[in-house]
């Protein structure tokens, strides 16, 4: 009796893999494998959409631009500027009634390269960089790195770099001091232990010529020039970015975890791609965002804050033959969208920053973070509770585990996600993603339930009325 009643009355948020059979437990560890592949093709924005196009194109979807019109279940996509994408299928029930959005982002911190980055300083070469988004800037010396990006020559000329991922291509570092010599560092406080003005990147040490007194830099222009046929000038209107040469590996003896290089946030952008690639013909029309910028404050015209996203948008209405004043923001009020971002995993050696009951562990499926912002929810957006009780009511009846947490204490930090900028414009938002251990460190943690959880409840959210 009295177990009944605490069946039934009481809460109790078990870990997923216990009720996992092997049959499921397959599914998910085979839909990993297609994740950690993914992650080590597309480190940096430009190479997640040019990835995510390949595969939108795969899957039948077309370049909005190609369409005189558009009809329920038609598949289109628009890139802007290389470094953030949408993609929908277009609903049979009128666009007049909103959209599904899932909205993620595909950019993460990382070093970039300064416009004028290279110098030599006593044999040896470097790259200065400046770093991108929030991190640890000690987490970032001692490990092998790798170069992604382009050049864009004055003539227009792109040239697409991609260094230090393959076996046969040398790396790149940043050093740190040694330990014996490291007394007055080590006194320091960690966030000034390595400064950002010494994050300078190590790329060569041998001389072009014994006469000339910076000819290890000259000696690496050289090579630069014969590889990929640009100048020293040509850095100025280049985007090189710095990433960990890391693979994207499976975690643990039972290899129930995901290690891998910027999984905040491509883990929410590859598992709600890989949704939209399986959904044909949506009552609603469904709406997938990869964005950009999302670390440094979703501003610019590849950031969420972008109109960009207002204009694709306004294209698909345009293409229905359905435009008139007004009509986008009355799709955007009636609109609901998954802002799908990851969370704060509980890390049990650090526990001291996480309240338990409010924290999303990994393992226990997708988190829902009703709000965020911080210090009094300052700068959250936060969702409704009738909004809460749909996306609720569509995970209980599709046998979806999921958490709601909040990320850490009060007053402890706090953080926020792209999400207020679409509840802005009267979309219902909440966010809801993965959580992560090692958030923004150059290699960071998820659980493969947790990841497949989210693929299975990006895929219930667009098939929904
Ligand atoms: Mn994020
Ligand atoms: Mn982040």
């Amino acid at each position: 009796m009295e177990e009944n009643l605490r069946d039934k009355l009481l809460e109790k948020n078990d870990f997923g893999w216990k009720n996992v059979n092997e049959d499921e437990k397959t599914k998910i560890l085979d839909f990993a494998e297609g994740y950690l592949e993914f992650l080590n093709k597309a480190k940096i924005e430009r190479e997640f959409v040019r990835e995510a196009r390949r595969v939108a194109e795969n899957n039948g979807f077309k370049d909005i631009n190609n369409f005189g019109k558009l009809k329920a279940g038609d598949k289109v996509y628009f890139v802007n500027r290389d470094k953030s994408m949408y993609l929908a299928v277009i609903g049979s029930k009128s666009i007049e009634e909103g959209l599904n959005i899932i909205g993620s982002h595909i950019d993460s911190p990382r070093l970039d390269l300064k416009p004028n980055p290279l110098y030599e300083d006593t044999g040896m070469a470097y790259f200065k960089t400046h770093y991108y988004g929030g991190i640890k800037k000690y987490q970032w010396t001692t490990i092998p790195l790798s170069i992604h990006g382009v050049f864009v020559k004055a003539n227009g000329d792109r040239i697409t770099v991609n260094i230090g991922e393959d076996e046969n291509d040398p790396i790149f570092t940043i050093t740190d001091l040694l330990p014996h010599l490291a007394q007055e560092q080590m006194d320091k406080k960690l966030k000034n232990g390595v400064e950002g003005e010494d994050l300078n990147l190590l790329i060569g040490s041998i001389q072009y010529d014994v006469q000339d007194n910076e000819s290890v830099k000259l000696n690496i222009m050289n090579i630069l020039n014969e590889k990929y046929g640009i100048t020293e000038r040509d850095f100025v209107s280049s985007e090189l970015e710095l990433v960990p040469a890391f693979k994207a590996r499976s975690l643990g003896f039972d290899k129930g975890m995901c290690a891998a290089y910027g999984q905040d946030d491509k883990v929410c952008a590859y598992t709600s791609l890989m949704a939209m690639m399986e959904l044909e013909n949506p009552l609603k029309t469904a709406v997938c965002i990869l964005s950009d910028k999302e670390e440094i404050g979703s501003m610019g015209n590849t950031g969420m804050e972008s109109h960009m996203f207002d204009y694709f948008i306004s294209e698909i209405l345009n293409k229905l033959e359905v435009n008139r004043p007004n009509l986008l923001d009355k799709v955007f009020c009636y609109s609901k969208m998954l802002s799908s971002d990851v969370d704060a995993g509980f890390d049990p050696i650090y526990s001291s920053v996480s309240d338990k009951k409010n924290a999303g562990f990994l393992g226990k499926g997708i988190t829902l973070n009703k709000y965020t912002g911080s210090r009094g929810k300052s700068g959250a957006s936060d969702a409704n509770a009738e909004y809460v009780a749909w996306i609720r009511n569509l995970l209980e009846s599709n046998n979806i585990k999921y958490q709601v947490s909040e990320l850490g204490k009060v007053d402890i930090g706090g953080g926020g996600t792209i999400a207020y900028i679409l509840a802005n414009k009267g979309v219902d938002v909440i966010d809801c993603g993965v959580p992560v251990l090692s958030m923004h460190a150059p290699y960071e943690v998820t659980s493969k339930y947790d990841v497949y959880s989210a693929y299975r409840t990006y895929k219930v959210f667009w098939n929904m009325a």
